[in-house]
């Protein structure tokens, strides 16, 4: 007798789920290759084969950009007071906090604190997708506004690195003010004179590309990032239109004069360090 194999729901679509080796071997969703996992970290998570850029947590970020020990954190422990008593299925959103406080080691979708890139003083914010998908509630917000009063109050550039799923739906109308108090701070430190460099990476998407992520002096982007607003799918079907081929990605923002350079993970340090040297007065 056969068994039949029962299809279920895994959120996207009825195709059974592609089972991931664990341990020491991953596959690239870029190419499909398998690969050793010690050889890809060594390579600052970027694919050897197909140059696919990883999706990589904030520590590992914060660890590729900045000089060896130099990354002074604030506001560790600031933590959202749940505004609206928010549950979603079985699930409460402070129980979800406590899970991605455990699978992240932050208390939130951001971490900022003050750095070197290269021997240059600067303010740096990261957002940390493992924690609600680096998705923007009050506290991202007011973690991002304290990276922008540190910078203009010590004069160094901001440089934040982009990764994000939007605006947080367990936050509501409190997430979505969020994007006009972020916009706000950085229109002060534009007066200010100062230099807001944005790196965007994969993905940044919904609130946060809708307000800070594309606000910077000079807005860059990692290889094959999707960067966008609303999803492909929810534009095709609002408009009516068959998208282009590679819509929403790094190089078609590019190439449309949405951003103003691609760069590879191994010289993204290099860059920021140049454009900052560019930028000073
Ligand atoms: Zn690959």
């Amino acid at each position: 007798m056969v068994k039949e194999q029962k299809q279920q729901w895994n959120g996207f679509s009825l195709r059974p789920r592609k089972e991931m080796p664990e341990g020491l071997w991953t596959r690239c969703p870029g190419c499909e290759h398998m690969l050793y996992k010690k050889a890809v970290e060594k390579n600052l998570n970027v694919c050897p084969q197909c140059n696919h850029h990883f999706r990589i947590k904030a520590a590992d970020r914060i660890r590729y950009l900045v000089d060896e020990g130099s990354f002074q954190e604030i506001l560790t422990d600031l933590a959202t007071n749940d505004p609206l008593g928010f549950k979603f299925r079985q699930t409460t959103y402070k129980q979800r906090l406590k899970a991605d406080e455990k699978k992240s080691g932050s208390k939130e979708a951001m971490r900022i604190g003050k750095a070197f890139i290269k021997g240059r003083g600067t303010v740096l914010a990261v957002m940390e997708p493992n924690f609600l998908m680096g998705s923007m509630g009050a506290v991202v917000g007011e973690k991002f506004c304290a990276a922008v009063d540190k910078a203009m109050s010590k004069a160094l550039p901001l440089v934040a690195v982009c990764c994000s799923g939007g605006a947080r739906m367990h936050e509501g109308v409190v997430s979505l003010a969020q994007m006009a108090k972020t916009s706000a701070a950085l229109a002060k430190l534009d007066e200010a004179g100062g230099l807001f460099i944005s790196v965007l990476t994969d993905p940044t998407t919904g609130g946060v590309t809708a307000s800070f992520a594309m606000l910077g002096d000079v807005n860059i982007a990692e290889p094959g990032a999707l960067i966008g607003f609303a999803g492909p799918r929810t534009i095709a079907e609002t408009i009516k239109v068959e998208l282009p081929e590679g819509f929403q990605t790094a190089e078609f923002l590019l190439e449309h004069g949405f951003i103003d350079m691609i760069i590879h993970r191994r010289d993204m340090r290099s860059e920021i360090a140049r454009i900052i040297d560019y930028c000073q007065k």
